[in-house]
């Protein structure tokens, strides 16, 4: 939408590691917070698994945590984010954490930062193999209803917090059930730099320079690698980090896509129906 439509709401965007929302949503992200949302970026783990083999930067646990950290920073700022939170749970160990302890976190957050819109991963979805993912979507859906009502945690209300309904919901997924699908054109930079702020974890980072260097070593070279480090990493994110989002363009009229399961307000377990209210305004008469 032109302009900044969106001014004055607050977005929150939960992954459950540090490549998530680079990866399928940061293009929408980049795009709502230039529309006027004031934007916030919650990684639930610490990300102390790394990645596959061969991807990201070599290194212990510890080596993980604090590149994932730094990383998770940087996304943040080049997305435009206020702020961000890391939760620290364990990565991959988030199928036994408390659902309620993280629910309650979230409710949390979102009462705190008067939470309108959310991005994150879909509770619904089909395909999904990694624990971390399905526990925080979960947790996620359960608090953007929760924390709008009036005796959950209400220890938080007694602190300054009100209660906010968060109706407003983008959920991507590995095979997502398409409701929604955004044109990203205008900020595929802003992802590109996202992903390539995911030094610690790839899969775009510097994969692109050390591309070129090992291509360098046996005296050759990829034209789309350019003539230094900064361009290897862009235009290796280019070509292949965003080769999905340009086939979803393809299909859907854009140059470059994103899609979402997306759940707009009043769709389900809304205070009240806003029939009700319409009703009332077509029908209410004086009394006798
Ligand atoms: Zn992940």
């Amino acid at each position: 939408m032109p302009g900044r439509p969106h001014s004055g709401k607050v977005l929150l965007a939960v992954q459950a590691h540090s490549d998530d929302i680079p990866l399928s949503a940061s293009g929408t992200v980049a795009k709502l917070i230039e529309e006027g949302y004031t934007g916030y970026l919650v990684r639930a783990t610490n990300d102390d698994m790394g990645d596959a083999v061969g991807l990201g930067t070599p290194g212990t646990i510890g080596d993980a945590v604090i590149g994932n950290e730094h990383d998770n920073a940087e996304i943040a700022r080049v997305l435009g984010c206020k702020g961000h939170f890391d939760l620290n749970y364990n990565n991959h160990r988030m199928a036994d954490v408390s659902l309620n302890e993280v629910i309650g976190r979230l409710i949390f957050l979102i009462r705190l930062l008067k939470v309108d819109t959310v991005v994150g991963w879909d509770p619904w979805a089909h395909d999904e193999e990694n624990p971390d993912h399905y526990t925080i979507a979960k947790a996620l859906e359960a608090a953007c209803w929760m924390a709008g009502r009036s005796h959950d945690f209400e220890e938080q209300f007694a602190a300054g917090l009100k209660p906010k309904t968060v109706q407003d919901k983008y959920y991507f997924a590995r095979r997502p059930e398409i409701t929604r699908v955004v044109d990203i054109s205008q900020q595929v930079d802003k992802k590109i730099d996202a992903i390539r702020a995911n030094v610690a974890k790839g899969p775009g980072g510097h994969s692109g320079s050390h591309l070129r260097a090992e291509l360098a070593q046996h005296n050759q070279r990829l034209p789309l690698l350019g003539d230094d480090d900064l361009a290897a990493d862009r235009n290796y994110i280019r070509e292949f980090s965003l080769a999905h989002n340009r086939e979803l363009g393809k299909q859907y009229g854009v140059e470059y896509a994103e899609v979402f399961h997306y759940i707009p307000a009043n769709a389900s377990g809304g205070e009240r129906d806003t029939r009700i209210d319409q009703y009332i305004k077509q029908h209410v008469v004086p009394a006798k």
